[in-house]
């Protein structure tokens, strides 16, 4: 039974919503709009990411307002105006003009959220140089891949990264030229250096060249849900869909206080992590600890968060944590919520509504295209378990191959491969050292995004499940995302997830692995009795026909379930690339 739509009450806005009318803001938007907002560079040519996310507020209202505070894990507290990002920013373009690093040339960060993270990441695109961030709990082996794949030429990192992970590593990497450390007092060797002592004899003036629009600024690796993690290659262009995003979807207005959750390491945490409010001028919290249930509803509380864009993930394992966070935080302050990365079952949105007060906004796009591409919109209703509606600017459509180089648009309710019109500044523009995959991903017109849904009469769009996951069940295609949220409304199921297994006569069999909620333990009547849950549910066809309970999921450090390890173990198959594997 589909869930009822959650209608919006304009009555009870504390703002009103940036994007209030969506067809006419669809029929009005154009790029060149956006480019006008943004202003580019005063007198010159290009656009550059950095100068529109800081320099442009110098000098002007916003130059003394938070751009970030930080919150450490030991309770320090590090405040940052547009300024304080300013001067820091130059001072570590100014080190990278000093250790002769060009444009386009690879600057890898591996390390927590850190403040030198934020300098680096801006300062790499003041000089026109390419940001790559790194998840700080690689282990040396994804490290020293992504250093090589991708070209690194300096990385940024802690004293304690280095000695554990990458000094043994140094070897094998010639074109890594420097190692910046970012708390050595004092330099180690010739190549790697001491940052402070760097940035303290840096000048914290810098004079952005003139930039390209088409020049590369980010260099994203995918999660790895699939395969091998692909290199995504982003150019300064990119800051259009960043700002338009930040103003339709996220609903930024002056003043607001956002907190993204993701980890720069993925580009959420970049797009949203560090670019899209600085541009809006608005004041972002940055928390170096890693989730705790507790300590997240305490900095929504104090920090008096206004909009905050975590993932599905992080809403399950609150929901898991079983408590009214209300009675004890003052939640108040918070107008919106949204989710992003993996599909957010219906039971998600609503548990919003219910604990949090607010009802969760999914939004779907991926590392490909920079920014988000469908979203639910704070002023339009939810309908529970879609990932709502194209940008403005962004043409999406579901589409099935009808030749070799050819597809269709399938009518309105039939299922199909998500795809985009190519075009919008976000999209890459290249897998690194590997043009063929990336034109594979360009059929009859349409980028092709490798996942499967929906489009219904009124234009909302549906997830079914990665092309890859699909599972095929005596002649029905069966997403496990319609499965996993099924399972998910039994009270006693934290989450879910669902693979095809092998089987000979009707092809493969759904089968569910269940992770259950504190306090219920794995019992044969259970999981009988979660079998017939989901027939009821589901019908014979389409619901699991083995359950196996599991203390946890694989996922990947991003936060993702990863079905194919679930479907490796499952049938004693190699795991393949598990370089991003939380362990
Ligand atoms: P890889 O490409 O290496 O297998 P990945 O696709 O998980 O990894 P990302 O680019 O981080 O890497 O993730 C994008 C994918 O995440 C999307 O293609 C989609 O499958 C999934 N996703 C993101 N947001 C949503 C959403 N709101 N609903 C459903 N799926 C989502
Ligand atoms: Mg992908």
């Amino acid at each position: 039974m589909p869930w009822e739509p959650i209608r919006k009450n304009p009555d009870t806005w504390l703002l009103s919503p940036q994007l209030l009318d969506y067809g006419r803001t669809c029929a009005e938007f154009t790029w060149d709009g956006v480019r006008r907002e943004l202003a580019g560079f005063p007198g010159g040519k290009g656009l550059n990411i950095a100068h529109q996310a800081v320099e442009r507020h110098m000098g002007g209202p916003n130059q003394d307002r938070l751009a970030m505070r930080w919150l450490g894990k030991d309770g320090a507290v590090r405040d940052l105006t547009f300024a304080d990002l300013s001067r820091e920013s130059s001072r570590f373009a100014n080190v990278l003009v000093k250790l002769g690093v060009g444009k386009g040339e690879r600057v890898f960060v591996l390390a927590g959220r850190i403040p030198e993270l934020y300098f680096a990441a801006l300062g790499t695109l003041k000089n026109v140089s390419v940001f790559c961030p790194m998840f700080s709990a690689f282990g040396p082996e994804p490290i020293r891949q992504r250093l090589e794949r991708g070209d690194g030429c300096i990385l940024v990192t802690t004293l304690r990264q280095y000695q554990k992970k990458v000094a043994a590593l140094l070897e094998r990497l010639p074109q890594l030229k420097y190692v910046l450390l970012t708390d050595a007092p004092e330099d180690l060797n010739g190549t790697v250096l001491s940052l402070p002592r760097l940035m303290g004899a840096a000048s914290s003036e810098f004079v952005i060249p003139a930039t390209d629009p088409e020049d590369m600024a980010l260099l994203h690796f995918t999660s790895g849900t699939t395969g091998l993690p692909k290199g995504a290659v982003h150019v300064h262009n990119a800051v259009l869909t960043h700002f338009s995003t930040g103003k339709y979807v996220l609903d930024f207005h002056p003043g607001d206080i956002f907190w993204c959750t993701a980890d720069p390491g993925w580009v959420t945490g970049t797009s949203y992590g560090i670019i899209a409010p600085l541009l809006h001028g608005i004041t972002s919290i940055i928390d170096e600890a890693d989730f705790d249930a507790e300590r997240w509803y305490r900095i929504l509380a104090e920090q008096r968060v206004t909009i905050w864009y975590t993932a599905p993930t992080a809403i399950r394992m609150l929901m898991r944590a079983n408590f009214e966070p209300r009675s004890r935080f003052d939640l108040s302050a918070l107008r919106l919520i949204h989710s992003v990365g993996e599909p957010l079952n219906p039971e998600g949105v609503v548990w919003g509504e219910r604990t949090l007060g607010l009802p969760i906004h999914d939004n779907w796009w991926q590392t490909e295209t920079g920014g988000i591409m469908i979203a639910n919109f704070a002023a339009m209703e939810i309908r529970p378990g879609s990932m709502g509606r194209p940008l403005p600017g962004i043409e999406a459509a579901i589409v099935r191959r009808s030749g070799e180089d050819t597809v269709e648009v399938v009518a309105p309710g039939e299922e199909g491969e998500l795809a985009l019109r190519p075009g919008w500044p976000s999209m890459f523009r290249g897998y690194l050292h590997d043009e063929e995959r990336y034109r594979k991903c360009f059929v009859g017109g349409w980028y092709i995004t490798g996942d499967l849904a929906r489009c219904d009469g009124d234009g909302y769009f549906w997830f079914i499940g990665r092309a890859d996951d699909i599972i095929k069940t005596a002649g029905h295609m069966v997403g496990p995302f319609e499965v996993e949220s099924v399972l998910m409304e039994h009270p006693v199921v934290a989450e879910a997830g669902v693979i095809g297994k092998p089987e000979e006569i009707i092809g493969e069999i759904v089968k569910a692995f269940v992770v259950l909620k504190d306090g219920y333990a794995p019992t044969e009547e259970l999981r009988l009795e979660l079998i017939g849950f989901g027939r009821t549910k589901l019908g014979s066809a389409v619901a699991p026909k083995e359950i196996s309970f599991l203390e946890t999921l694989p996922r990947t450090r991003s936060g993702k379930i990863m079905r194919r390890l679930l479907k490796a173990r499952e049938l004693g198959l190699p795991e393949g690339d598990t370089s991003t594997l939380e362990r």
